[in-house]
């Protein structure tokens, strides 16, 4: 579809806007594409855009520079990310990815973030995991920071830049950007045709509920790993945004597959991530051989020492793709039983060292200093002289909402295709976490805030085509149709206010994710699942009789808790169920009853919709192989089938790749470079 120009305002004279729901990475980056296109936005965000979930991050992003001559390239990132998702993701989204990653970078650079940098002032690059490439641009250990706090002023400067119209001439009172800031999203506005014509939003001050006309609508609203209780994201990660427009129709892709990271350390709130650049720098995980051994760890002789990742894996050593390092910790600590004895305990703790004690101290303060003082904070001991300990950690969504994509002819995707990114639900788009579309069964460390990035820079000019083709703006609709949408939210909010039942929100949550966290996390069994299927049904029975916690007028967490638990436990029941059904392991979904990966049955996307329960009943899912929905009048069929035209599936084995690189564990003090080795070896 070519893209027209289209006119700045609406028929009744208003400026036409598109919303974007999430400050994130994902979410700025859509801002600022769209403005570049002319488009302005109306953006909005649970918490202060700089609060988003983005600034955790830690470790760097991806981008195949090859600045130190390894002979990386985009189609070796290409190939390693679709080897290393165990070839569930569609290829064409990744190569596009792959492809613009250096640009996205050198992009970033020119942005002002303070990438660190070699003796000879050239980007510097990281190992991180599923790779032998250095290929990890970092800023420290805060590198999520510095992105989000640079596309943050690029948004902010658009927030002074005045609309224009399509003669140029400036309209009066309008920026190119208004920021809503602690707004909860609560749902699209559906026209009669199914199409979304704007959200519903509450103040959580306030707590007012307003619709918002928009001609199209994008979120990039992160991840669910609140579902999971503690997990290294931010506590406001309940996947809400995403769990309610599921409700309304959109089709959630892949939802079973959750990444447990393998280095996090615990919290009384979440759990935090001790990132893959401790091992990308040369970061050792072992544990003692004598399981029964009580002494520090310091003072465990080096010849005592099970450095299990590195004998497992002599290539990649501790730098194996996260599914594969998280079963083998769990493997050593919970079946074999020969976890870190841990002194304030009669038994072993799931634990093993990370161990970055043998590295220069000066050089881990350059690079690592973010998580290190993290972990001195918590757990109260200097990391720079006593193994850490670490334990694995729910992470990362690779599921999401399911969302489209053109090919090109050259295997890419074609740049402003109102198709790309865009959800079944037309006019409605997903950028981020919170979709599904890059990483197939397992993401690779520091592919997301990449695929963040990319996903709103294909997502912007989508969302523009879309918005200058449409016949009729959203501005031009009845009033009522907004009325509506906002009532039937207050009628909601109001049935909230006036729960008083005997169930605890906040403990319903913890029973629905200690089921989760137990039984659908690293290993998966079908007995369990179906327990935990269950599980699920019951609770969303019981949420139906909690109590509200708070009535207040103003700031109430306790009512906007009991929408988002209402969100979580459809999410959850698409992750529980989607693991149920997929009886293979592939990637981070791994049944110990089917260990292979079965392409013949399983080489497909899971596509999952709702169905909500009807007179008192549970909530269902509708699985489809195919379907069909339509974007600006045009009829698409979708099916489950994943597009390997680019890189033909095979066998996972990263035992034997790269042995000639088995000493080869980062940076800092490595005398051997690692050879350069594509997955294919
Ligand atoms: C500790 C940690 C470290 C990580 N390190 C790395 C790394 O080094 N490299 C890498 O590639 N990846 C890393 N990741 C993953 C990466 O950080 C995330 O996947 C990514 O930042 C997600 O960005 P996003 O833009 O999709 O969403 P987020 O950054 O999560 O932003 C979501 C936005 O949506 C808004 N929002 C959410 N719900 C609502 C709602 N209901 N209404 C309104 N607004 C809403 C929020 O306010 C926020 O602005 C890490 C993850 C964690 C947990």
């Amino acid at each position: 579809m070519a893209a027209k120009q289209a006119s700045t305002r609406s028929e009744n004279g208003k400026v036409r806007r598109v919303i974007v729901v999430g400050g994130g990475l994902a979410g700025l980056t859509t801002v600022i594409k769209l403005c570049e296109a002319g488009v302005p936005v109306d953006l909005f965000s649970l918490v202060p855009v700089k609060r988003s979930h983005s600034v955790c991050a830690q470790g760097g992003i991806n981008a195949s520079v090859n600045t130190k001559g390894e002979g990386d390239s985009p189609q070796v990132h290409l190939e390693e990310t679709v080897y290393g998702g165990d070839f569930l993701a569609n290829q064409p989204p990744v190569k596009g990815m792959a492809d613009a990653a250096p640009g996205i970078v050198f992009l970033l650079d020119r942005m002002g973030v303070p990438f660190n940098r070699t003796p000879e002032g050239l980007l510097d690059f990281r190992r991180f995991g599923g790779t032998l490439f250095h290929r990890t641009a970092f800023a420290g250990a805060t590198t999520g920071q510095q992105l989000l706090y640079a596309l943050d002023e690029q948004v902010r400067r658009y927030e002074t830049v005045d609309v224009e119209d399509e003669r140029g001439i400036v309209v009066p009172g309008e920026r190119m950007v208004r920021k809503f800031e602690f707004w909860d999203f609560l749902s699209v506005v559906l026209d009669d045709s199914g199409i979304s014509r704007g959200i519903v939003a509450q103040d959580v001050k306030t707590m007012e509920i307003r619709a918002f006309p928009g001609d199209a609508v994008c979120l990039g609203t992160g991840g669910p790993g609140m579902v999971f209780g503690r997990s290294t994201n931010s506590v406001i990660n309940t996947g809400t945004a995403a769990g309610s427009v599921y409700r309304q129709g959109a089709c959630y892709a892949n939802g079973e597959f959750i990444q447990v990271h393998p280095t996090a350390i615990p919290g009384a709130d979440k759990l935090r991530l001790i990132s893959e650049s401790a091992r990308g720098e040369g970061g050792r995980v072992w544990v003692p051989r004598d399981p029964k051994e009580k002494r520090p760890g310091r003072d465990v002789p080096e010849k005592e020492r099970d450095y299990f990742l590195e004998a497992k894996y002599p290539g990649y050593g501790n730098l194996v793709p996260r599914d594969i390092a998280s079963r083998e910790l769990f493997l050593k600590c919970f079946h074999e039983k020969k976890g870190v004895y841990n002194t304030k305990s009669t038994k072993n703790e799931n634990e093993v060292y990370l161990d970055l004690t043998h590295l220069p101290k000066e050089a881990l303060r350059k690079k690592l200093a973010g998580i290190l003082e993290i972990y001195e904070k918590f757990v109260g001991e200097d990391p720079y002289e006593n193994p850490m300990r670490v334990f694995p950690a729910v992470h990362y969504s690779m599921g999401g909402l399911w969302v489209d994509f053109e090919r090109a002819s050259n295997g890419s995707l074609v740049m402003g295709s109102p198709r790309n990114h865009a959800t079944n639900i037309p006019g409605l788009y997903a950028a981020g976490e919170c979709e599904y579309q890059y990483h197939g069964a397992n993401r690779l460390g520091a592919n997301s805030l990449l695929s963040c990035i990319w996903g709103g820079m294909v997502a912007g000019p989508a969302l523009a085509t879309y918005r200058n083709n449409l016949d009729k703006s959203s501005y031009d609709f009845p009033q009522a149709l907004f009325d509506k949408a906002a009532k039937r939210e207050q009628d909601r909010y109001t049935d909230i206010l006036k729960m008083d039942g005997d169930e605890n929100p906040y403990r319903l949550h913890q029973d629905l994710a200690e089921e989760m966290l137990l039984h659908c996390t690293i290993e998966r069994h079908n007995d369990q699942l179906d327990r935990v299927v269950a599980k699920i049904d019951e609770i969303e029975q019981r949420a139906r009789k909690v109590g509200v916690t708070d009535k207040a007028g103003f700031a109430n967490q306790g009512a906007q808790f009991i929408r988002h638990l209402g969100n979580m436990i459809v999410l959850a029941r698409v992750i529980a169920q989607g693991a149920r059904n997929r009886d293979e392991s592939r990637g981070a979904h791994y049944k110990p009853a089917f260990k292979d990966r079965n392409d013949a049955d399983f080489l497909r996307t899971t596509l999952a919709f709702h169905k909500e329960g009807q007179g008192g009943g549970t909530s269902t899912i509708h699985y489809a192989r195919d379907f069909d929905y339509s974007i600006a009048g045009v009829p698409i069929h979708i099916t489950d089938a994943v597009d390997i035209g680019l890189v033909k599936p095979r066998a996972r084995k990263y035992e034997q790749a790269g042995a000639a690189s088995a000493a080869a564990t980062g940076d800092i003090k490595k005398e051997d470079k690692p050879a350069a080795k594509s997955p294919a070896e």
